[in-house]
């Protein structure tokens, strides 16, 4: 089928999102991209520079110099910070404990929200984050929010960083998603909301195949109405 529609996936942090877009784009052959790391990368450069996230003056100060690019090497999304792969430096905790002061920013947001619009022009693309279905695509064909309670997402959390050899503690990451998740549902420019027309799936006990066949269900049934 030649038409293509765009699809949001929004929700809190660590609902197993990514893993539903990603999971969902290969099985519609779209493009996945992960906006969450684009405000990762942006942090990771504050922690580069040795830059505080309070100093707003110096943040902004650097905004043009963080170039910011998305490529598939053998299919997998990647991201590179200034022509460096940071695609798995990205996930650590030192970077997951300021990134969401770093997002509140609205100088932060419209430079990112913009090379995301973008990417988004021609359709066939599965997006996640906290604002995709309120502000980067309004017009998404379909919009999921995606939910589940927080024991489950921390540890979720828990596993993947360990799998990935990442030291944390899981008071450690529970408190990091209930940090995120309050600045990021409280901050003044686009706060993590359900979009009114967004559905909901809380995937507490669902496994991920059936979330990804629910979602392929209802992305058929958009793409029929499109
Ligand atoms: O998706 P992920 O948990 O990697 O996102 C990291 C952080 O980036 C979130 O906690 C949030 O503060 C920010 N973010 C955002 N808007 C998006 C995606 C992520 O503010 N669209």
């Amino acid at each position: 089928m030649d038409r293509k529609i765009n699809i949001a996936i929004d929700g809190h942090s660590s609902c197993g999102k990514s893993t539903l877009a990603k999971a969902l784009a290969k099985a519609l052959g779209y493009i996945y991209i992960d906006s969450g790391a684009m405000y990762r990368a942006v942090a990771l450069h504050l922690i580069q520079n040795n830059i505080s996230v309070s100093d707003l003056q110096a943040v902004l100060a650097v905004l043009d110099d963080i170039d910011i690019t998305i490529a598939y090497p053998d299919g997998q999304f990647t991201i590179y910070l200034n022509a460096e792969d940071v695609t798995q430096r990205i996930i650590q905790l030192d970077v997951s404990s300021i990134v969401s002061e770093v997002a509140a920013m609205s100088a932060v947001r419209s430079k990112l929200v913009q090379i995301q619009k973008s990417l988004g022009e021609k359709k066939g693309v599965v997006m996640d984050g906290r604002d995709i279905g309120t502000v980067v695509f309004p017009e998404a064909e379909l919009k999921l929010f995606v939910t589940a309670n927080l024991e489950v997402r921390t540890q979720r959390r828990y596993d993947e960083l360990i799998a990935k050899r990442m030291p944390a503690s899981i008071e450690e990451v529970e408190n990091n998603l209930q940090h995120r998740d309050h600045i990021d549902s409280t901050r003044d420019d686009s706060p993590l909301r359900k979009a009114a027309d967004a559905l909901l799936i809380d995937n507490s006990y669902m496994d991920r195949k059936e979330q990804l066949y629910l979602a392929q269900k209802l992305a058929t049934e958009r793409l029929m109405l499109s």
